[in-house]
């Protein structure tokens, strides 16, 4: 027998799917234990796959997080969930997320139906659990589970954490025999360039109100580890109006000062050390028609 099946030594790569909203990141981010994708309230804030990587007993298991799964209308949301379904395709096993609260919702609806068509088994996540009642969440999980695509089915709460550890045992015990892909201590495929800017994405999601949080894109410029330890993170916002720019700036630059003192923090916090951050504010029109702003995410322009 080989080391590997010696030491029962296993490595999987797992999508989590699901319609916008259902709590993929925020799932991530507890499987993984630390924020490596970003979080808000509002729908389509991952606009592009994120790694997490954990370890569980001799598994490593990559989660693919992808952003929800919708009808796409505009250009970015067409590579959105284009990426979305390259992630699923690419993984060994599926895990569809259904917000409980909501139920099934047309988006979860036409999910299922390509599933379907895919033929291979999925898992299904009933999330959110602590804001829905035991009975609705059976009624709701055997309507799922009369639709013939779920192998398994867990109840979890990805904010709370219950159930996780769970599915997390369930996916490690499943996943293919094989050496790790990654090195032990990588949580994350995302660059410390690219995590910087999404914390800074998740502060415009947070503050700024409505559409714009969806008409803007930070870059990082710019990354210097200076002697003293700290680090200067210098980043583009690109806004598509000059009245967009007005409301990001706020009066007298309260705005931004309020967005990068937030990202700041938990830079600081994530870096684990202190960090200069200089957020700048720029006008181009046509940034979500750029197909150099969709290489640099990794995402198809023509998709
Ligand atoms: P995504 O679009 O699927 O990645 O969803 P997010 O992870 O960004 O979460 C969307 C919203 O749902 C955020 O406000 C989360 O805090 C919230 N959320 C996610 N999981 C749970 C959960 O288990 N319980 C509750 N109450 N809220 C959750
Ligand atoms: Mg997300």
């Amino acid at each position: 027998m080989s080391d590997i099946a010696e030491n029962n030594i296993r490595c999987g790569f797992v999508a989590l799917v699901g319609a916008p909203n259902a709590g993929k990141s925020t799932l991530l981010n507890q499987l993984v234990g630390t924020k490596v994708s970003i979080v808000s309230p509002k729908v389509q804030t991952t606009r592009t796959r994120v790694l997490g990587i954990c370890i569980a007993g001799q598994s490593q298991i990559a989660f693919i997080d992808t952003p929800g799964i919708f009808a796409p209308k505009r250009r970015l949301d067409r590579a959105m969930v284009a990426a979305a379904w390259g992630g699923a395709s690419e993984a060994d096993d599926v895990v569809l997320l259904v917000d409980a609260s909501k139920g099934i919702t047309r988006d979860t609806e036409e999910i299922i139906t390509r599933l379907k068509d895919t033929q291979s088994k999925v898992i299904l996540a009933l999330n959110k659990v602590d804001q829905v009642k035991k009975p609705i969440l059976l009624d709701l999980a055997a309507k799922l589970d009369a639709e013939g695509v779920f192998s398994d089915v867990f109840m979890i709460s990805a904010l709370k954490g219950n159930g996780v550890d769970d599915l997390l045992a369930f996916l490690a015990a499943r996943a293919p025999e094989g050496p790790w892909h990654y090195p032990e201590d990588q949580i994350s495929d995302l660059p410390d360039r690219m995590l910087a800017a999404e914390i800074t994405r998740e502060k415009v999601f947070l503050q700024l109100k409505q559409e714009l949080p969806y008409r803007i894109t930070v870059e990082t410029e710019n990354w210097e580890e200076r002697k003293d330890g700290s680090v200067k993170i210098d980043q583009l916002l690109f806004v598509q109006k000059d009245g967009h720019k007005q409301i990001v700036l706020g009066k007298g630059g309260q705005q931004i000062k309020r967005i990068g003192a937030a990202a700041r923090r938990e830079l600081e916090e994530i870096l684990d050390c202190k960090v200069h951050l200089f957020l700048f504010v720029k006008v181009r029109e046509s940034w979500e028609d750029d197909p150099e702003r969709y290489r640099h995410w990794g995402l198809d322009f023509n998709a």
